[in-house]
């Protein structure tokens, strides 16, 4: 892109002819678009190296409505854009084309502005489904071309045009219509700490998220010492919306995570952390106990922000306590599941308990991780089963002197049969 410097203004403008006001307008809003395009590249590299690594926000229009003193909302207008029209690279390094090459090189011109953009990106995402990549590529070619010079009443009937032309029957009256999918969720958190979930689904989402909840929600199999499940229905379909969470939140695709697994923040005091008594503070919602916050800070479901006594953030063992996807590689050979004697739950389903918590200076390293599903990672923060790590580096659990007077270690056999 060649450089392009702001036009000199006219010293004296109330001389200036009628056409050359006209033509410093449009010099100037050239050159603004052209610096909209340059933006862009900035902010697409910023997405395609990972906000979080490089600010520590989850979301680059989080970042970028710091940096410019937007909202999220206009901010986030921007980053899509910017998205959309440059190449971004993939986990690999190998890079990915940008899904409007046409409109980008329109846009980097300083030929078109945002608006037109927009319209371009609506327009394609109402072709067709079954739209071939040549056909759309073509259509963005075609669109791009026209809004160098046109405005938006043209583009939308070159979008009538196209649809045309893809999808011949696409007018006729479909027999008999489909129903608009309808689903509201409502979250409500209550004076007492505890969250309504109330919603409603219609008949296809309804039937998904049954399937879903009840594949997570089966009873647990009658354990070692004969204890059966005892959970309800609903709370097991209630245990069984944390899995199904962890999954969601632990899948990199996630918008804006850029792979962590964080995205609640919990503010809590050393002290507090280090002993579990007194509370935390949840991200803009109130408070939770501190031995809660212990759980979710071991392994970081839920960013930790610790402070000293003088409420000043401290840095402790920020670093060391995120365990990497190579050591979760690891993790999840060495384990096979969840770790606790007789659990089923695949790796999937597991969080990374540190033996020893981080807070107390335990290291995230494989000699003080362990795999354990959602429920025996509660288990073993709040109930009297301990885990430690053994003389051959593999975990072993010992159960609770009530279930055990002999406190004899054990182990899970399940994932390594
Ligand atoms: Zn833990
Ligand atoms: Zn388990």
């Amino acid at each position: 892109m060649s450089e392009t410097f702001l036009p000199e203004l006219p010293q004296e403008l109330w001389r200036a002819g009628k056409l050359e006001l006209a033509h410093g307008v449009q010099q100037s809003l050239r050159v603004i678009r052209m610096a909209t395009a340059g933006l862009g590249r900035y902010l697409a590299e910023v997405e395609s190296r990972g906000v979080k690594d490089l600010y520590g926000y989850g979301r680059t229009a989080a970042w970028f409505a710091d940096i410019a003193g937007l909202s999220v909302g206009e901010a986030g207008a921007v980053v899509k854009r910017a998205i959309a029209l440059n190449p971004s690279r993939a986990l690999d390094g190998s890079e990915v084309p940008a899904a409007l090459p046409a409109t980008a090189a329109v846009a980097a011109e300083g030929l078109v502005g945002d608006e037109r953009i927009d319209q371009i990106l609506e327009i394609l995402k109402r072709l067709p489904a079954d739209t071939s990549v040549e056909d759309r590529a073509n259509a963005e070619k075609i669109l791009a071309t026209l809004a160098r010079n046109a405005g938006p009443r043209q583009l939308a009937d070159a979008e009538a045009n196209l649809l045309a032309l893809l999808d011949p029957d696409g007018d006729e009256p479909k027999d008999p219509e489909p129903a608009e999918p309808r689903r509201e969720i409502t979250l409500e958190r209550r004076k007492d700490g505890f969250w309504k979930l109330t919603g409603l689904l219609d008949d296809e989402t309804g039937a998904r998220t049954a399937a879903a909840l009840e594949a997570y929600a089966q009873p647990r199999p009658v354990d070692e010492f004969g204890q059966a499940d005892l959970r309800m229905k609903c709370e097991r379909m209630g245990d069984a919306w944390v899995d199904l969470l962890d999954l969601a939140i632990a899948c990199p695709d996630q918008p804006g995570a850029s792979g962590y697994r964080t995205l609640v923040n919990v503010t809590i005091g050393l002290e507090e952390l280090k002993s579990g008594l007194g509370t935390a503070c949840l991200d803009f919602v109130g408070t939770m106990t501190a031995r809660e916050a212990r759980l979710a800070a071991c392994d970081c479901l839920m960013l930790p922000v610790v402070l000293n006594a003088a409420g000043e953030p401290l840095d402790v063992g920020r670093l060391r306590r995120f365990v990497t996807p190579g050591q979760r590689r690891a993790l999840n050979i060495r384990d096979g599941g969840c770790a606790f004697p007789g659990c089923h739950r695949k790796p999937k389903n597991c969080h990374a308990h540190h033996i020893h918590h981080w807070a107390d200076g335990g290291p995230t390293d494989l000699r003080n991780l362990v795999l354990l599903c959602g429920f025996h990672h509660r288990l073993i923060h709040h109930g009297d089963w301990e885990v430690r790590m053994a003389a051959d580096g593999l975990p072993e659990f010992i159960p609770p002197q009530y279930r055990d007077p002999l406190r004899h270690p054990r182990r899970n056999t399940l994932h390594h049969a």
